[in-house]
């Protein structure tokens, strides 16, 4: 049986990402003139803050002080699962040394960059898990100057519970920033910040599009489009759960698409019939965005096979993939292009969003071909030495100098003959 779609999206309108662009570049050469005035100027204009930029030591701790005690009791909960996901990353990590040929060793050495930016999205939703996400793994890989900025509400700063978030994860620098001016100010180092060498952590397009047009000058984690996740399900899986499951993503954003893939038609078909019932109990807005995520951008794939189905889920690379589906052992071996796996009906993408402990920061729109989401892998540079001596030096010199010759690199073979303890560093001997 071949593959079968039972619902397909709209096409995405194409002009779009250049008006955000053109938007972005001008804001970033803007404030690349201005500096911070420039900046405070865009946070009065597009998040109405008239307020301090750098989040005081004392405000820190009011702040600190409003967030209930139960509230902190799961975000602890939630900080511990993730820093103990880091630290087991970060053991999988290895500083090595190989003596490559008699008398010449080489080695890698692990450093981690000098300052992060993290960025915590803040405009429709208070991602405190964003806080954690980015903060706690860039603390545990090691970096030693750590700036987060997350969009102030107007009057009131950033919320409290993400204060407390970025607190315990390790944040240094707080400033009251969101949007491109945030990302710029890390950049630059503005307000007291370190320039950041990485920037990290989800936001809307306008955040997607200022990392991307800033890296070179620093590195980013990705680039990251609207959130997506794809749930493969067979006959054995519940038409409520998948469908829950399928709604809680959609809620992301009006631009955030849910892929079913299905081996069961009749399961598909008790989906798509339940679906806008459940998105009715959201509340709004979110019951709008999801509305209109489901209907413009779901799909529904119905497949022969589980195998048909795998290499959909493959060739989607979807950000979160969710198996709900029997012998879960074979999906986790067959499976090879997702940002985060969720395998079996007791667990869901929420979990991963919020407390269980691998990273929420994931490649989107197909990204997971080539990458996988952040980790302390992308705060530590993995660099290389070397040293020899005399002899390893001889022998190496006379071989680079014939090769650096073939190629036309006077240069460099005049540079490894100087090695030798021949006179003739021009070759003509050899
Ligand atoms: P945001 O913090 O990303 O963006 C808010 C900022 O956008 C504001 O501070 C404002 O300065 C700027 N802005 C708004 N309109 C603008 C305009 N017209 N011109 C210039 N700047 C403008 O918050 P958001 O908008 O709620 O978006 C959050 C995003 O993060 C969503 O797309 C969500 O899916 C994503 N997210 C992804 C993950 C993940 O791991 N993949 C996790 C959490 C959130």
């Amino acid at each position: 049986m071949a593959v079968t779609y039972l619902k397909t999206a709209q096409p995405r309108p194409a002009a779009e990402g250049n008006d955000i662009r053109g938007i972005v570049a001008k804001m970033l050469g803007t404030i690349a003139e201005g500096g911070e005035n420039a900046v405070r100027d865009y946070a009065e204009r597009l998040d109405g803050w008239t307020g301090e930029i750098v989040l005081s030591p004392e405000a820190r701790a009011a702040a600190i002080a409003r967030v209930p005690e139960d509230l902190k009791a799961d975000i602890q909960f939630a900080y511990d699962n993730i820093r103990r996901f880091a630290e087991a990353q970060k053991a999988t990590l290895n500083e090595c040394q190989i003596e490559v040929i008699d008398g010449m060793v080489a080695g890698q050495k692990l450093i981690p960059v000098s300052a992060a930016g993290c960025y915590v999205p803040g405009g429709r939703y208070s991602h405190i898990a964003s806080a954690l996400m980015t903060i706690t793994t860039a603390k545990v890989a090691g970096v030693p100057h750590i700036t987060a900025v997350s969009p102030p509400r107007p009057g009131k700063g950033i919320p409290d519970a993400i204060v407390y978030a970025m607190d315990l994860a390790g944040a240094d620098l707080i400033l009251n920033l969101g949007g491109v001016q945030g990302i710029a100010a890390m950049a630059q180092g503005l307000f007291g910040s370190r320039p950041a060498d990485i920037l990290v952590g989800p936001g809307n397009s306008y955040v997607a599009e200022a990392k991307r047009l800033l890296f070179g000058k620093v590195g980013i984690d990705m680039f990251a489009g609207p959130t997506d996740s794809l749930v493969i399900a067979d006959a054995t899986a519940s038409v409520e759960t998948v469908a829950w499951d399928l709604v809680s993503q959609a809620e992301h954003g009006a631009d955030s698409p849910v892929w079913l893939v299905t081996t069961d038609e009749a399961l598909a078909l008790g989906v798509m019939a339940r679906v806008h019932a459940l998105i009715g109990e959201l509340g709004e807005p979110n019951a709008s965005a999801a509305r209109t995520a489901w209907d413009e951008r779901a799909e529904v794939i119905l497949c022969g096979t589980r195998e048909e189905a795998a290499q959909v889920a493959d060739d989607y690379a979807p950000e979160h993939l969710q198996v709900m589906a029997s012998d879960l052992d074979w999906w986790l071996g067959r499976l090879s292009a997702y940002g985060s796996l969720f395998l079996g009906k007791e667990t869901t993408v929420s979990f991963g969003d919020k407390v269980s402990g691998p990273n929420h920061v994931l490649p989107t729109s197909g990204a997971a071909r080539y990458t996988g989401g952040l980790s302390v892998h992308k705060f530590i540079k993995a660099v290389t030495w070397q040293r020899c001596n005399s002899a390893a030096s001889h022998e190496l010199a006379l071989r680079t100098a014939r090769i650096s010759r073939v190629e036309g690199m006077e240069g460099h073979a005049r540079a490894a003959m100087l090695r030798t303890d021949s006179d003739d560093v021009s070759g003509a001997a050899f």
